[in-house]
Protein backbone atom coordinates (compact mmCIF):
# COMPACT_ATOMS: atom_id res chain seq x y z
CA UNK A 1 0.00 0.00 0.00
CA UNK A 2 1.20 3.79 -0.37
CA UNK A 3 2.28 5.30 2.80
CA UNK A 4 2.63 9.19 3.70
CA UNK A 5 6.43 7.90 4.14
CA UNK A 6 6.89 7.34 0.32
CA UNK A 7 5.70 10.37 -0.73
CA UNK A 8 8.60 12.58 -1.90
CA UNK A 9 8.96 16.52 -2.83
CA UNK A 10 5.63 17.41 -1.05
CA UNK A 11 7.08 17.94 1.99
CA UNK A 12 4.57 20.92 3.06
CA UNK A 13 1.76 19.21 2.06
CA UNK A 14 2.39 15.99 4.04
CA UNK A 15 3.47 17.73 6.96
CA UNK A 16 0.01 20.28 6.93
CA UNK A 17 -2.00 16.83 6.60
CA UNK A 18 0.08 15.10 9.50
CA UNK A 19 -0.79 17.76 11.83
CA UNK A 20 -4.13 17.88 10.51
CA UNK A 21 -4.65 14.32 11.27
CA UNK A 22 -2.92 14.41 14.47
CA UNK A 23 -4.47 17.39 15.94
CA UNK A 24 -7.83 15.18 14.67
CA UNK A 25 -8.80 18.61 12.66
CA UNK A 26 -9.52 17.05 9.21
CA UNK A 27 -12.52 18.47 7.46
CA UNK A 28 -15.00 16.82 5.64
CA UNK A 29 -13.25 18.11 2.41
CA UNK A 30 -9.90 18.56 1.17
CA UNK A 31 -8.71 19.86 -2.40
CA UNK A 32 -5.59 18.66 -3.73
CA UNK A 33 -4.40 21.43 -5.91
CA UNK A 34 -1.32 21.24 -8.17
CA UNK A 35 0.11 20.45 -11.44
CA UNK A 36 -0.43 16.84 -13.22
CA UNK A 37 1.71 14.17 -11.91
CA UNK A 38 3.55 15.92 -8.95
CA UNK A 39 2.01 13.25 -6.29
CA UNK A 40 -1.58 14.58 -5.66
CA UNK A 41 -3.41 10.65 -6.27
CA UNK A 42 -0.39 9.06 -4.46
CA UNK A 43 -0.66 11.37 -1.27
CA UNK A 44 -4.90 10.98 -1.64
CA UNK A 45 -4.11 6.59 -1.33
CA UNK A 46 -1.41 7.47 1.38
CA UNK A 47 -3.69 9.94 3.56
CA UNK A 48 -6.66 7.03 3.02
CA UNK A 49 -4.24 4.16 4.61
CA UNK A 50 -3.93 6.47 7.23
CA UNK A 51 -7.49 7.80 7.81
CA UNK A 52 -8.97 4.37 7.43
CA UNK A 53 -5.80 2.26 9.65
CA UNK A 54 -7.63 0.88 12.85
CA UNK A 55 -4.23 1.50 14.74
CA UNK A 56 -2.63 4.20 13.28
CA UNK A 57 0.92 5.22 14.36
CA UNK A 58 2.12 8.53 14.87
CA UNK A 59 2.24 9.69 11.52
CA UNK A 60 1.51 6.77 9.10
CA UNK A 61 -0.88 3.79 8.79
CA UNK A 62 0.19 0.24 10.62
CA UNK A 63 0.53 -1.50 7.30
CA UNK A 64 -0.66 -4.47 9.60
CA UNK A 65 -3.98 -4.25 10.32
CA UNK A 66 -6.94 -5.69 8.26
CA UNK A 67 -7.35 -2.08 7.13
CA UNK A 68 -4.07 -1.83 5.74
CA UNK A 69 -4.83 -5.49 4.56
CA UNK A 70 -7.44 -4.78 2.24
CA UNK A 71 -6.00 -1.68 1.13
CA UNK A 72 -2.88 -3.60 0.19
CA UNK A 73 -4.81 -5.46 -1.60
CA UNK A 74 -6.38 -2.95 -3.93
CA UNK A 75 -10.30 -3.30 -2.62
CA UNK A 76 -10.87 -0.95 0.30
CA UNK A 77 -14.60 -1.06 0.40
CA UNK A 78 -14.78 2.19 1.87
CA UNK A 79 -11.93 3.73 -0.05
CA UNK A 80 -14.01 5.34 -3.12
CA UNK A 81 -11.80 6.64 -6.27
CA UNK A 82 -14.18 8.29 -8.90
CA UNK A 83 -13.02 9.01 -12.07
CA UNK A 84 -14.38 10.56 -15.22
CA UNK A 85 -14.18 7.35 -17.29
CA UNK A 86 -16.94 6.32 -14.39
CA UNK A 87 -19.15 8.34 -15.79
CA UNK A 88 -19.37 5.64 -18.84
CA UNK A 89 -21.11 3.38 -16.64
CA UNK A 90 -23.79 5.41 -15.79
CA UNK A 91 -24.52 6.32 -19.82
CA UNK A 92 -26.51 3.97 -20.85
CA UNK A 93 -25.68 3.99 -24.62
CA UNK A 94 -21.72 3.06 -23.63
CA UNK A 95 -20.53 5.48 -26.14
CA UNK A 96 -20.13 8.82 -23.62
CA UNK A 97 -16.94 10.52 -24.34
CA UNK A 98 -17.47 11.29 -20.49
CA UNK A 99 -15.68 14.75 -20.64
CA UNK A 100 -17.36 15.86 -18.04
CA UNK A 101 -18.31 14.01 -14.08
CA UNK A 102 -22.11 14.33 -14.22
CA UNK A 103 -24.53 14.28 -11.24
CA UNK A 104 -25.15 11.00 -12.07
CA UNK A 105 -21.60 9.63 -11.21
CA UNK A 106 -21.77 12.01 -7.74
CA UNK A 107 -24.77 10.72 -6.85
CA UNK A 108 -24.54 6.96 -7.14
CA UNK A 109 -20.56 6.93 -6.99
CA UNK A 110 -20.31 9.70 -3.47
CA UNK A 111 -23.87 10.88 -2.52
CA UNK A 112 -24.98 7.11 -1.73
CA UNK A 113 -22.05 5.09 -0.63
CA UNK A 114 -21.36 8.23 1.59
CA UNK A 115 -25.09 7.61 3.14
CA UNK A 116 -24.30 4.08 3.96
CA UNK A 117 -22.40 2.18 6.72
CA UNK A 118 -18.81 1.69 6.79
CA UNK A 119 -17.75 -1.72 5.88
CA UNK A 120 -14.76 -1.79 8.00
CA UNK A 121 -15.97 0.70 10.56
CA UNK A 122 -13.31 3.33 10.53
CA UNK A 123 -15.09 5.47 7.92
CA UNK A 124 -15.37 6.68 4.42
CA UNK A 125 -12.94 8.19 2.16
CA UNK A 126 -13.69 9.21 -1.45
CA UNK A 127 -11.23 10.55 -3.89
CA UNK A 128 -12.64 12.43 -6.85
CA UNK A 129 -9.85 12.60 -9.96
CA UNK A 130 -10.33 16.02 -12.00
CA UNK A 131 -12.63 16.94 -10.26
CA UNK A 132 -13.09 20.58 -12.28
CA UNK A 133 -14.64 18.06 -14.63
CA UNK A 134 -17.68 18.16 -12.21
CA UNK A 135 -20.67 20.00 -13.55
CA UNK A 136 -21.89 22.38 -11.12
CA UNK A 137 -25.33 19.76 -10.95
CA UNK A 138 -22.65 17.42 -9.97
CA UNK A 139 -21.07 20.11 -7.25
CA UNK A 140 -24.32 21.05 -6.06
CA UNK A 141 -25.24 17.17 -5.22
CA UNK A 142 -22.03 17.00 -3.15
CA UNK A 143 -22.26 19.98 -0.86
CA UNK A 144 -25.09 17.90 1.38
CA UNK A 145 -22.29 15.16 2.32
CA UNK A 146 -19.24 17.68 2.21
CA UNK A 147 -21.40 19.24 5.09
CA UNK A 148 -23.11 17.05 6.49
CA UNK A 149 -21.40 13.66 6.11
CA UNK A 150 -23.27 10.14 7.99
CA UNK A 151 -20.21 9.47 10.45
CA UNK A 152 -16.70 10.05 9.36
CA UNK A 153 -15.75 10.47 6.04
CA UNK A 154 -13.42 12.04 4.11
CA UNK A 155 -13.59 13.58 0.37
CA UNK A 156 -10.55 14.25 -1.62
CA UNK A 157 -10.80 16.75 -4.67
CA UNK A 158 -7.41 16.46 -6.99
CA UNK A 159 -7.13 19.05 -9.39
CA UNK A 160 -4.94 20.82 -11.81
CA UNK A 161 -7.59 23.97 -11.99
CA UNK A 162 -9.23 24.66 -8.61
CA UNK A 163 -10.45 28.12 -9.56
CA UNK A 164 -13.04 26.20 -11.72
CA UNK A 165 -14.79 24.86 -8.68
CA UNK A 166 -17.83 26.17 -7.45
CA UNK A 167 -17.08 29.00 -4.97
CA UNK A 168 -19.44 26.89 -2.68
CA UNK A 169 -17.43 24.08 -2.63
CA UNK A 170 -13.86 25.77 -1.96
CA UNK A 171 -15.20 27.56 0.66
CA UNK A 172 -16.61 23.96 2.40
CA UNK A 173 -12.97 22.96 1.66
CA UNK A 174 -9.51 23.44 3.16
CA UNK A 175 -7.29 23.91 -0.46
CA UNK A 176 -3.75 22.22 -0.14
CA UNK A 177 -1.43 23.24 -2.66
CA UNK A 178 1.00 20.59 -4.57
CA UNK A 179 4.18 22.34 -6.28
CA UNK A 180 6.29 21.19 -9.27
CA UNK A 181 9.00 18.71 -8.60
CA UNK A 182 12.58 20.49 -8.21
CA UNK A 183 13.92 19.14 -12.06
CA UNK A 184 17.08 17.31 -10.51
CA UNK A 185 14.55 15.35 -8.31
CA UNK A 186 12.69 14.03 -10.97
CA UNK A 187 15.74 13.21 -12.52
CA UNK A 188 17.28 11.54 -9.76
CA UNK A 189 13.74 9.21 -9.54
CA UNK A 190 13.61 8.90 -13.29
CA UNK A 191 17.33 7.24 -13.26
CA UNK A 192 16.50 5.05 -10.17
CA UNK A 193 13.73 3.55 -12.41
CA UNK A 194 16.93 2.38 -14.74
CA UNK A 195 16.10 5.15 -17.23
CA UNK A 196 19.74 6.77 -18.40
CA UNK A 197 20.85 10.17 -17.54
CA UNK A 198 19.93 12.00 -20.96
CA UNK A 199 16.21 10.17 -21.60
CA UNK A 200 15.92 11.33 -17.82
CA UNK A 201 17.33 14.78 -18.13
CA UNK A 202 15.14 15.90 -20.93
CA UNK A 203 12.13 14.26 -19.65
CA UNK A 204 12.13 16.00 -16.78
CA UNK A 205 12.61 19.36 -18.63
CA UNK A 206 9.80 18.79 -20.65
CA UNK A 207 7.47 17.49 -18.00
CA UNK A 208 8.40 20.77 -15.91
CA UNK A 209 9.19 18.71 -13.06
CA UNK A 210 6.34 16.33 -12.98
CA UNK A 211 7.55 12.73 -12.65
CA UNK A 212 3.86 11.29 -13.19
CA UNK A 213 4.37 13.29 -16.75
CA UNK A 214 7.98 12.39 -17.29
CA UNK A 215 7.26 8.66 -17.27
CA UNK A 216 3.82 8.56 -19.31
CA UNK A 217 6.07 10.34 -22.47
CA UNK A 218 8.94 8.59 -21.69
CA UNK A 219 7.12 5.03 -21.99
CA UNK A 220 4.47 6.67 -24.99
CA UNK A 221 8.55 7.31 -27.07
CA UNK A 222 7.36 11.39 -27.41
CA UNK A 223 10.25 12.74 -26.03
CA UNK A 224 12.10 12.99 -29.52
CA UNK A 225 9.66 15.82 -30.54
CA UNK A 226 9.97 17.90 -27.40
CA UNK A 227 13.79 17.63 -27.58
CA UNK A 228 13.47 18.69 -31.81
CA UNK A 229 11.02 21.45 -30.21
CA UNK A 230 13.58 22.64 -28.02
CA UNK A 231 16.61 22.67 -30.83
CA UNK A 232 14.07 24.76 -33.50
CA UNK A 233 13.39 27.29 -30.13
CA UNK A 234 17.07 27.96 -30.06
CA UNK A 235 17.78 28.12 -33.91
CA UNK A 236 14.54 30.87 -33.93
CA UNK A 237 16.34 32.70 -30.99
CA UNK A 238 19.84 32.52 -32.87
CA UNK A 239 17.74 35.06 -35.32
CA UNK A 240 17.91 31.87 -37.41
CA UNK A 241 14.30 30.16 -38.19
CA UNK A 242 13.34 27.21 -37.88
CA UNK A 243 10.35 24.79 -38.75
CA UNK A 244 8.67 25.03 -35.46
CA UNK A 245 5.45 24.78 -36.42
CA UNK A 246 5.50 21.51 -38.54
CA UNK A 247 7.39 19.95 -35.41
CA UNK A 248 4.38 21.37 -32.83
CA UNK A 249 2.32 19.86 -35.80
CA UNK A 250 3.69 16.54 -35.23
CA UNK A 251 4.34 16.47 -31.86
CA UNK A 252 0.43 17.76 -31.05
CA UNK A 253 -0.40 14.58 -33.14
CA UNK A 254 1.78 11.78 -31.47
CA UNK A 255 0.79 12.66 -28.24
CA UNK A 256 -2.59 12.57 -29.47
CA UNK A 257 -1.92 9.29 -30.72
CA UNK A 258 -0.76 7.97 -27.70
CA UNK A 259 -3.84 9.51 -25.53
CA UNK A 260 -6.29 7.98 -28.04
CA UNK A 261 -4.71 4.74 -27.58
CA UNK A 262 -5.04 4.67 -23.96
CA UNK A 263 -8.95 6.26 -23.98
CA UNK A 264 -10.32 5.43 -27.97
CA UNK A 265 -13.68 7.10 -26.64
CA UNK A 266 -11.75 10.28 -26.16
CA UNK A 267 -12.21 13.31 -28.32
CA UNK A 268 -9.39 13.55 -31.17
CA UNK A 269 -9.37 17.22 -31.23
CA UNK A 270 -9.26 17.61 -27.26
CA UNK A 271 -5.90 15.36 -27.43
CA UNK A 272 -4.45 17.15 -30.39
CA UNK A 273 -5.05 20.39 -28.26
CA UNK A 274 -4.07 19.54 -24.90
CA UNK A 275 -0.74 18.37 -26.85
CA UNK A 276 0.36 21.51 -28.56
CA UNK A 277 -0.74 23.15 -25.38
CA UNK A 278 2.04 20.64 -23.54
CA UNK A 279 4.46 21.50 -26.52
CA UNK A 280 3.73 25.54 -26.36
CA UNK A 281 4.20 25.56 -22.67
CA UNK A 282 7.40 23.49 -23.19
CA UNK A 283 8.65 25.84 -25.68
CA UNK A 284 7.63 29.08 -23.81
CA UNK A 285 9.93 27.49 -20.83
CA UNK A 286 12.89 27.07 -23.27
CA UNK A 287 12.62 30.95 -23.75
CA UNK A 288 12.49 31.71 -20.46
CA UNK A 289 15.82 29.30 -19.15
CA UNK A 290 17.88 30.91 -22.27
CA UNK A 291 16.78 34.67 -21.08
CA UNK A 292 18.30 33.89 -17.92
CA UNK A 293 21.19 32.78 -19.53
CA UNK A 294 21.59 35.80 -21.67
CA UNK A 295 22.57 40.04 -21.16
CA UNK A 296 21.84 40.12 -25.27
CA UNK A 297 19.53 43.22 -26.48
CA UNK A 298 19.02 41.50 -29.55
CA UNK A 299 18.43 37.92 -28.20
CA UNK A 300 16.05 39.26 -25.67
CA UNK A 301 14.10 41.35 -28.41
CA UNK A 302 13.80 38.07 -30.45
CA UNK A 303 12.81 36.27 -27.21
CA UNK A 304 10.19 38.88 -26.07
CA UNK A 305 8.40 38.44 -29.60
CA UNK A 306 8.60 34.80 -29.52
CA UNK A 307 7.01 34.76 -26.14
CA UNK A 308 4.52 36.94 -27.11
CA UNK A 309 3.63 34.86 -30.28
CA UNK A 310 3.37 31.69 -28.18
CA UNK A 311 1.19 33.24 -25.71
CA UNK A 312 -1.13 33.89 -28.27
CA UNK A 313 -0.96 30.70 -29.78
CA UNK A 314 -1.96 29.38 -26.20
CA UNK A 315 -4.49 32.32 -26.13
CA UNK A 316 -6.31 31.39 -29.60
CA UNK A 317 -6.07 27.47 -28.09
CA UNK A 318 -8.06 27.71 -25.21
CA UNK A 319 -10.57 29.81 -27.20
CA UNK A 320 -10.95 26.89 -29.01
CA UNK A 321 -9.97 28.05 -32.15
CA UNK A 322 -9.20 25.35 -34.94
CA UNK A 323 -5.81 24.13 -34.53
CA UNK A 324 -4.38 24.55 -37.90
CA UNK A 325 -5.18 28.67 -37.52
CA UNK A 326 -3.38 28.53 -34.24
CA UNK A 327 -0.34 27.26 -36.16
CA UNK A 328 -0.66 29.12 -38.96
CA UNK A 329 -1.31 32.76 -36.71
CA UNK A 330 1.73 31.14 -34.81
CA UNK A 331 3.72 30.50 -38.06
CA UNK A 332 3.09 34.00 -39.11
CA UNK A 333 4.27 35.71 -35.69
CA UNK A 334 7.36 34.02 -35.95
CA UNK A 335 8.07 34.96 -39.51
CA UNK A 336 7.35 38.17 -39.29
CA UNK A 337 8.84 38.97 -36.16
CA UNK A 338 11.62 37.15 -35.84
CA UNK A 339 13.35 34.23 -37.34
CA UNK A 340 13.22 35.33 -41.19
CA UNK A 341 13.23 39.18 -41.08
CA UNK A 342 13.84 39.02 -45.06
CA UNK A 343 10.43 38.02 -45.66
CA UNK A 344 9.17 41.16 -43.69
ZN1 LIG B 1 -3.37 -0.18 9.75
Amino acid sequence: MIRLNDIFGQDAAVASLRAAVAADRLPHGLIFAGPEGVGKATTAAGLAGLFLCEKPGEDDACGKCRSCQVMESGNHPDYHVITKELARVHDKSGTSKATQLSINVIRYDLAEPAGRKTVLGRGKFFVIEQAELMTDAAQNAMLKTLEEPAGRCLIVLLTTHASELLPTIRSRCQTIRFASLPVQMVVKHLQRRGIDESTAEAAAEFSDGSLGLAIRWIEDGILGHATGVAEAMDMILAGRGAELVDLLRKGADAYAAKALERDELASKDSAVRAGLGVYLAFAARRIRQKIRSSGDEDFLDRACDAVDAIARAEKYLGANVNVSLVLEQLAGALRGEIGEPQRR
